[in-house]
């Protein structure tokens, strides 16, 4: 039985084990990858201590830091359920393997959400993409479209103008992202813009060739040939497996108080995957400390000191 196991290993996640095992609690961090979003991430230039570092590179230096410690870590693991046991929790991973601890954190972040058109899932890795970040330099010469008016989509097109050929970007609404990101992508030659356009399907059989989108009002239909697709429509948090136990707010985040606690005895979440505002690595981070120090005091409680 460990005192505190740790589900997912991004910012959140990396800096819980670190403050735990500086408490000297028996730990398991388990976690389908190491680093989380940041791993998508090319540049960051607001985590303190730090001009500018790739993402990759930052988790490396917070990756290091952890195996600096004793803990037990199962890593490229996905934990498919998390139930309440009489005297703590217990998860199961994909393998069918079990672990059981008296207090557990859940900092398992966010992942994309997807379109779900057909076409989506077969493509996926074969031109459909939902990173421009990691695949854009795949695309180098080739005509692409990002799917999504947000932030996110917008910086996905000017980060691709720099290698593709072409680049479509397609919305369903007209494009909501800071209007500095739609002014340098509209001024380029190399973007075709299209709002109020609903994509409907992503051709191709052995990778992608095209996509399908309708005029939500003139129901005009465009078929664009493309050889990649980049879905940017914005995060869903990765909160299922413990969807029956805690609270979730409307948008799935689980719901916690200024001290990490979800509401169940023992079980605290960090990070993008509650519904704390602001998702960043500094701010998930800190929360990561935060929810391994609440449950260092829960479990000297718990052992009556
Ligand atoms: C493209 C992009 C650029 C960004 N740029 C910046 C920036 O410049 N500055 C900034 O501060 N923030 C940036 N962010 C936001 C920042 O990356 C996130 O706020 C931060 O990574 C959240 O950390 P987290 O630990 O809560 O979650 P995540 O980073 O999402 O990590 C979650 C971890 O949990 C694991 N996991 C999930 N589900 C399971 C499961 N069932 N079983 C096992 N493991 C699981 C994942 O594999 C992952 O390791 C960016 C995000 C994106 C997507």
């Amino acid at each position: 039985m460990y005192e505190i196991i740790i589900v997912g290993a991004g910012p959140s996640g990396l800096t819980a084990a670190v403050y735990a095992a500086r408490k000297q609690l028996k730990t398991l961090l388990v976690s389908r990858d190491v680093g989380g979003q940041m791993n998508w991430t090319l540049g960051i230039e607001n985590y303190m201590g730090y001009q500018f570092v790739e993402g990759p590179e930052l988790m490396l230096k917070f990756e290091q830091q952890v195996k600096q410690f004793p803990i037990d870590t199962l890593i490229g693991e996905d934990v498919n359920a998390v139930s309440k046991i009489n005297n703590g929790f217990e998860i199961r991973t994909e393998d069918g393997a079990v672990n059981q601890g008296l207090a557990m954190i859940i900092s398992t972040g966010k992942k994309p959400r997807p379109l779900n058109v057909p076409g989506e899932k077969e493509l996926v890795g074969r031109g459909v993409s939902y990173c421009a970040t990691c695949d854009g330099p795949f695309f180098r010469n080739l005509k692409v479209a990002v799917i999504g008016g947000g932030n996110s989509a917008l910086e996905a097109a000017n980060d691709l103008l720099k290698t593709s050929k072409h680049i479509y970007l397609i919305s369903l609404t007209p494009l909501t992202a800071d209007s500095i990101l739609i002014d340098r992508v509209k001024t380029s030659p190399k973007v075709t813009i299209l709002t109020e356009y609903e994509t409907l399907e992503i051709r191709g059989k052995n990778s992608t060739e095209g996509i399908i989108a309708r005029d939500i009002k003139s129901k005009e239909i465009k078929n664009l040939d493309i050889d990649g697709v980049f879905i940017e429509i914005g995060l869903i948090p990765n909160s299922h497996i413990v969807k029956d136990i805690v609270k979730l707010n409307e948008s799935g985040e689980i719901m916690i108080n200024c001290a990490n606690e979800t509401g169940v005895p023992g079980l605290y979440a960090a990070g993008d995957v509650t519904n704390v505002p602001e998702k960043q690595i500094v701010v998930a981070a800190g929360e990561g400390a935060k929810a391994a120090l609440q449950a260092h005091k829960y479990l000297r409680y718990l052992a009556g000191q």
